[in-house]
């Protein structure tokens, strides 16, 4: 397996770790640097840069090269854009909040604002009017995509982990008192849950729906309908993994080395 990489953060380093654990052999490679003038070596690689415009020209240009790439440069493109994701998971059946591109608003009471490419709940913002939208976006950069969203409970949302089309491990997030975020990086408080069939249909058919062979799944609970929120195509692991008490390093490993075997 090679990991492809910007810098190493605790989930690398805990897949490297498992592959050791596994007997699989692991080579980083460094997205920086990256020759677009030649074939990448033969092989499977694993994208976990943390710079997405990276990851997308990285797996493009391994499966350009006719390698393999998890996930797919489509699924990366797809997964990280949530505008495009979101349209995607809508055309495959899956039920999304109420999205219209900024400054436009959906009909509905509360808003969250937020641009189409972030992480960490970082510029998420909650509106309850116009006028609060509008006040939100000033100063914004014209060319960034914002989107306005109904609000979907109170942001409690449940991660689920897909890995080959099975979810390994899920959690449950609440937002910390005050915020209207729950990620896990936020101090979302969180509980490793056994999803019911639902959220694991769900999770499966969003994961499929970019392309993508693994993913980190928000699904939002509201009025007892669950919406999936985004698809993230390079997630994090630590905190699932802990609440859950499931190694995930360990299941997306043994994922990529079947493909090694293929
Ligand atoms: P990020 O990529 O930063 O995690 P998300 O879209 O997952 O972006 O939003 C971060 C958090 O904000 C979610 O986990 C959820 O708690 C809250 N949130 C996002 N969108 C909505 C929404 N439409 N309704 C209610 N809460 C939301
Ligand atoms: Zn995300
Ligand atoms: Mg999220």
């Amino acid at each position: 397996m090679k990991l492809v990489v910007d810098l190493l953060k605790e989930e690398e380093r805990m897949l490297l770790k498992a592959a050791e654990r596994l007997g699989v052999k692991a080579e980083l490679v460094k997205v920086d640097g990256l020759d677009l003038s030649t074939d990448v070596d033969e092989g499977v690689y694993l994208i976990r840069a943390l710079s997405h415009n990276r990851a997308v020209v990285a797996a493009a240009h391994i499966e350009s090269s006719g390698s393999i790439s998890i996930n797919s440069w489509r699924a990366l493109a797809a997964g990280w854009n949530k505008a495009v994701a979101l349209s995607f998971l809508r055309a495959s059946g899956i039920p999304i909040p109420r999205t219209r591109l900024a400054p436009a608003i959906p009909n509905a009471e509360e808003f969250i604002v937020k641009p189409a490419f972030g992480s960490w709940g970082r510029k998420v913002a909650l509106a309850k009017s116009k006028e609060d939208v509008e006040a939100l976006l000033k100063g914004v950069d014209p060319d960034e995509v914002y989107l306005v969203q109904e609000r979907i409970g109170d942001g409690t949302d449940i991660r689920a982990f897909v890995v080959g089309y099975r979810v390994v491990a899920a959690m449950i997030r609440r937002p910390p008192p005050g915020d209207w975020r729950s990620n896990a990086a936020r101090g979302g408080h969180v509980e490793g849950i056994k999803p019911d069939a639902e959220v694991e249909d769900l999770a499966i058919k969003a994961t499929r729906a970019l392309n993508a062979e693994y993913a980190g799944v928000d699904i939002l609970m509201g009025n007892g309908e669950y919406y999936v929120g985004e698809v993230n195509v390079i997630p994090e692991f630590k905190a699932v993994s802990k609440a859950s008490g499931v190694d995930v390093a360990e299941e997306l490993l043994k994922y990529v080395k079947e493909l090694e075997k293929k």
